[in-house]
């Protein structure tokens, strides 16, 4: 083993802070460098998705560096899904039948900072701040950053060098842009953006609406959601089409429509906000994508990891949950490692690029569920179906929700498999009427096994015939 290997990192965001954490603990010597400044001492969150949804993915990561006493006051759990109708009706659909499954809201800033002060704890860990990676020679292991300190140009050089710097990875645009060798790239926008908005605490620090859930306010082409704070805010994302609708990014131009617009759609959610107005015109309308690449890595010396390798959109909640688990499935390739760095990254990219494109393809299913489905009554009464399965059956039956979101020992390949499956089965047998939602349960958890399993014989063998 090269313990002393010198380690580059570029980027101190949630990834970096992480795998700066954990190569520090295994030995090595590393390096981070960040664009920004340092997030513990200035304030810079704003408009850029304030808190996240956290769960056992991203714990199993915590878990790895010894830190999950720390991270879990951090936390506020989410039950399940509080959905608000037009009349201002809500009801609360849980994540999962198990009462120890549920999703916690986190604060980015507080657990980056947390990263980052426990890897800086470490003797052998730097962070340095202010400074941007320009360009990398990816053949000889340099990157060139500017130090907006000093004004002047850094080139600096290690044996492997990490690119976690998120959507638009300076490695990444190396890769493409160089064209030494085949790197394959997509980029896919959706049409809708977002913005960050907020409800307030009460005068007395209070949540304004109920606190253990994830607010959704479901309107079919568009939709808004809120995630607790510790301090008793909400912050609030409206997820909406840049210039279709009757309501879009491009015609919400000044406070007179945007109040009507929340007045029609979003009547309740208006009442808590009275900041609408100024947050609205404050804030930044961002874009949404997914970007899929390989490979990831070139030779041994360079390497993506989180956002920079597969960044996708937010609706599973799991972006960060899959750049923590990146680090824990490169850490096992890690206990293998010879010395031999291109051995390592490809044997780690080899076996973790499927559960990535997997979780990439399910975020954008989740955008159509939570923004439509959510409301549908088939939908509804699947949901009580598997919340019945899993309450009764709790080692029998996961639905897909909780197989990504609670079944941190499966790839999300297979979460996916297992779970889409399932929901034709469910949802065939519904629209079918074949399900009595008052009949046996456990006759019902036989059919929908079986009827899952030949589903996934099914595609079993229409994957062999494609070859
Ligand atoms: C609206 C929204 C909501 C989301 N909600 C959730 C959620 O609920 N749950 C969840 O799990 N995920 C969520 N995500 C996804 C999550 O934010 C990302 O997956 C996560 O931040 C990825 O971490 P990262 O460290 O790879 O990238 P980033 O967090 O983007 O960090 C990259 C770091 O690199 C730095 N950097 C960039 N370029 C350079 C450069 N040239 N030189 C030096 N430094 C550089 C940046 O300043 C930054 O600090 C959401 C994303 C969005 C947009």
């Amino acid at each position: 083993m090269t313990k002393k290997d010198n380690i580059l990192i570029i980027g101190a965001g949630l990834c970096g802070s992480l795998l700066a954490l954990r190569l520090g603990q295994r030995g090595f010597n590393v390096r981070v460098i960040e664009m920004r400044p340092d997030l513990r001492k200035v304030d810079i969150s704003a408009g850029r998705s304030i808190n996240l949804a956290f769960s056992d993915r991203g714990i199993k990561a915590i878990r790895l560096v010894g830190i999950q006493d720390k991270a879990e006051p951090l936390c506020i759990p989410m039950n399940g899904r509080m959905i608000h109708d037009k009349e201002g009706n809500t009801f609360l659909s849980n994540y999962s039948g198990r009462s120890h499954e549920y999703i916690n809201s986190i604060s980015r800033g507080e657990l980056t900072a947390l990263l980052m002060d426990e890897a800086e704890a470490l003797d052998n860990v730097t962070i340095e701040f202010n400074k941007k990676c320009k360009k990398i020679d990816f053949e000889n292991s340099t990157a060139t950053f500017k130090d907006y300190n000093t004004k002047e140009d850094i080139t600096l050089n290690a044996d492997v060098i990490f690119g976690t710097d998120g959507a638009g990875s300076s490695l990444r645009k190396s890769y493409y842009l160089e064209k030494k060798f085949l790197f394959s790239f997509s980029q896919n926008y959706l049409t809708h953006g977002y913005k960050e908005l907020s409800i307030l605490p009460t005068d007395d620090g209070g949540f304004k609406t109920y606190k253990n859930a994830l607010h959704i306010w479901p309107r079919g082409d568009f939709m808004l959601i809120a995630l607790p704070n510790l301090d008793g805010s909400f912050t609030v994302t409206l997820f909406l089409s840049f210039d279709e609708g009757e309501y879009n990014f491009n015609n919400l131009t000044n406070p007179e429509i945007v109040r009507k617009f929340f007045q029609k759609e979003f009547p309740d959610a208006l009442e808590l906000m009275p900041n609408l107005v100024e947050d609205f015109f404050e804030n930044p309308t961002a874009a949404l994508g997914t970007v899929k690449c390989s490979p990831w890595h070139y030779k041994g010396n360079t390497m993506l990891m989180g956002d920079a390798a597969h960044a996708i959109v937010p609706f599973y909640g799991q972006g960060m949950n899959a750049s923590f688990e990146d680090v824990v499935e490169f850490d096992k390739f890690l206990d293998n490692h010879k010395g031999n760095w291109e051995t390592t990254l490809k044997a780690y990219e080899k076996s973790r690029k499927k559960d990535t494109d997997a979780i990439a393809d399910l975020a954008i299913d989740n955008f159509f569920e939570m923004r439509d489905h959510v409301a549908n009554p088939i939908f509804q009464k699947k949901r009580k179906l598997e919340m019945a399965l899993e309450e009764n059956f709790p080692d029998e039956y996961s639905s897909k929700y909780s197989l990504v979101t609670f079944n941190e020992d499966i790839g999300y390949y297979e979460a996916m498999t297992r779970g889409r499956a399932q929901d034709k089965a469910i949802l065939n047998m519904i629209a079918d009427k074949e399900i009595d939602l008052n009949a046996d349960l456990k006759e019902i958890l036989k059919r929908v096994q079986q009827e899952t399993n030949e589903i996934l014989e099914e595609d079993q063998v229409a994957k062999i015939m494609h070859y």
